[in-house]
């Protein structure tokens, strides 16, 4: 990913998404916004007990990046599933209801997905000029939020899972994500060879290696190019928010992406 900075807002922007003219895309971190305290500074969520005004402001500073207003941000109610909402026509700043994707094929439409440690996804497909973002955290990975998202897009965008360009983002990674029995058990229940995405520790503890499941489901769904953002929210909590590493007192960071 490359680093870019608009005013006092920093974001990254993944290289192989970077050439396509017809779309804009960044994954913004929590540099540069009015927010205080834990949720200093960009926070994006109205619901994670922050100050609306510092929020709206939030909101607006990066739909400017999109010569949009805040109200066109598009985003759906995140529940830690799978479920995928299509943005259509007029469905631009509409509340989509509760899922944890959402894709669109219209233009000027800016696509926002919160996290904090989860992993936000972006699937672009340059050939039909659709575009989709996830997020998965370990229910979601668990039960391929990622592979519908893919799923979704070939459904009603006629997309070819090969022309597809995928980009995992900032999210908790291998070397932070700690999990307990229940969550290593489902991992060996939902997928084969599951020893690799569970990490062993010295201390005899497992971690989850979300961005590898998710990368599983990518290529499961047969899509061409996956890029991996490599930054871990939890190491990395100066530029991320991280639910894991701040103990749930924090705000979320956004990947927005938009057709032009
Ligand atoms: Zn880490």
């Amino acid at each position: 990913m490359q680093l870019q900075q608009c005013g006092s807002l920093q974001y990254y922007t993944f290289d192989s998404l970077s050439q396509f003219q017809g779309l804009q895309h960044g994954a913004f971190t929590r540099h540069g916004g009015d927010s205080q305290g834990v949720w200093h500074s960009l926070n994006l969520s109205k619901v994670a007990g922050d100050a609306p005004e510092a929020v709206h402001a939030n909101l607006a500073a990066v739909a400017a990046v999109f010569n949009a207003a805040p109200a066109d941000l598009t985003s759906v109610w995140l529940v830690h599933g799978n479920h995928i909402l299509e943005a259509g026509a007029g469905a631009k700043g509409a509340p989509l209801g509760q899922a944890d994707g959402v894709i669109t094929h219209i233009p000027g439409v800016p696509l926002l997905m919160r996290s904090a440690d989860c992993v936000p996804v972006l699937v672009y497909d340059p050939e039909h000029r659709a575009v989709g973002l996830a997020h998965a955290g370990w229910r979601g990975t668990l039960s391929g939020a990622t592979y519908n998202l893919v799923q979704r897009m070939i459904q009603v965008y006629g997309s070819r899972p090969e022309a597809l360009i995928a980009g995992i983002g900032p999210s908790i990674g291998p070397c932070c994500y700690q999990v307990g029995p229940e969550v290593v058990a489902a991992v060996r229940q939902n997928f084969t060879a599951a020893d690799t995405l569970l990490p062993l520790q010295r201390d005899g503890s497992y971690h989850f290696d979300l961005w590898q499941a998710n990368a599983r489901w990518l290529k499961q769904a047969h899509v061409g190019s996956v890029e991996h953002s490599g930054q871990c929210t939890a190491c990395q909590v100066h530029d991320w928010f991280s639910h894991r590493q701040e103990y749930g007192k924090t705000g979320r960071f956004g990947l927005v992406a938009m057709l032009i």
